[in-house]
């Protein structure tokens, strides 16, 4: 059997065009959401990130700020910067890159943020919001793969799904966001004791590992749907690659359903970071949200 592949660079396309359709509508009514990104340090893959933000900020009618601080920025200058992104009409969504250098106390600084514009939904008033089930700002990948899940199994009720990685920017609040779908959802992670079991008994599986081609086709249960969310670069053939969490070669002959990497959950990420700075500009002025 070989899996339909689960295109979510193209799903990501559809809904960047529906936020920019959406933006010009509030544009008529007088309001351009504004994202600022605040970015510490040199580390290209932030800089990669940042900079692809700026470009589809830009496709989508969004206005983009940024912010570029050393590393040896202090935790008192950050959280200065935060509060003036606060107080400033023009912006609707503050993001701060991580990771932050180890001197900084991260939770810190994104506690700070004003919960209404804090569209990476890590702030801990959209966390609880989150696990109690009221209407808040989700995280970005997260949020992206559940639409696409939906997009490609519609009703995910009853479903069993197998999360693995328990992190606060992708296991938890995936399984929040699957509980309260209906499905029966199990996390596991690192100290889980038999992880291939669990991985059997998976209509749908997730997985936010962080290793490459960690999961194996044999773990997996036919015909099961598989998310990887997972970025990994390695070097294979003498040339660099990306890879997932899964073995998709060998996962997409058992699985009924799979995304890539890339092309798969990381288009999706964007793509709800710009949504989800036009949510949050639209309950700051009090706009109707138009998606
Ligand atoms: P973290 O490192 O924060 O979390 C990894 C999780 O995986 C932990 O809960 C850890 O368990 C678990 N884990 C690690 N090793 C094992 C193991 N051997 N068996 C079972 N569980 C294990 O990573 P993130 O959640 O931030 O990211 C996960 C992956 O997703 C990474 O590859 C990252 O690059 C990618 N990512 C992709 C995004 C996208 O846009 N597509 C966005 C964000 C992340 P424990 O808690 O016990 O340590």
């Amino acid at each position: 059997m070989t899996a339909v592949l689960i295109d979510g660079k193209a799903f990501a396309a559809t809904l960047r065009e529906q936020v920019a359709g959406g933006v010009a509508q509030v544009q008529k009514q007088g309001l351009t959401p504004g994202l600022a990104v605040v970015l510490v340090g040199e580390d290209p893959a932030s800089q990669v990130y940042v900079n692809s933000k700026k470009k589809a900020c830009a496709e989508a009618g969004i206005a983009s700020f940024e912010t570029l601080f050393s590393s040896d920025v202090t935790q008192v200058g950050l959280l200065s910067e935060i509060a003036r992104l606060n107080a400033d009409d023009t912006v609707h969504g503050i993001l701060v890159q991580l990771p932050l250098p180890g001197h900084i106390d991260a939770q810190a600084v994104i506690n700070a943020i004003d919960p209404a514009k804090d569209v990476d939904g890590f702030h801990i008033l959209n966390a609880g919001k989150l696990a109690v089930g009221q209407d808040g700002l989700v995280p970005c990948t997260p949020l992206g793969t559940l639409l696409l899940l939906k997009h490609h199994l519609g009703n995910l009720a009853g479903k069993h799904a197998v999360i693995i990685g328990r992190s606060n920017i992708v296991g938890k609040p995936m399984a929040q966001l699957l509980l309260k779908e209906s499905c029966t959802v199990t996390v596991c992670h690192s100290k889980t004791a038999d992880l291939p079991a669990e991985v059997k008994r998976a209509d749908i599986v997730v997985a936010a590992i962080g290793q490459p081609e960690f999961v194996k086709a044999d773990w997996l249960k036919q015909g099961a749907t598989v998310m990887d969310v997972g970025i990994n670069r390695i070097m294979r053939d003498g040339a660099n690659k990306l890879v997932g969490d899964v073995d998709f070669a060998a996962a997409k002959e058992v699985a009924g359903a799979i995304t890539p990497v890339p092309g798969g959950i990381g288009p999706m990420t964007i793509a709800c970071l710009l949504r989800n700075t036009l949510q949050a500009a639209c309950a700051i002025r009090g706009v109707a949200f138009p998606l």
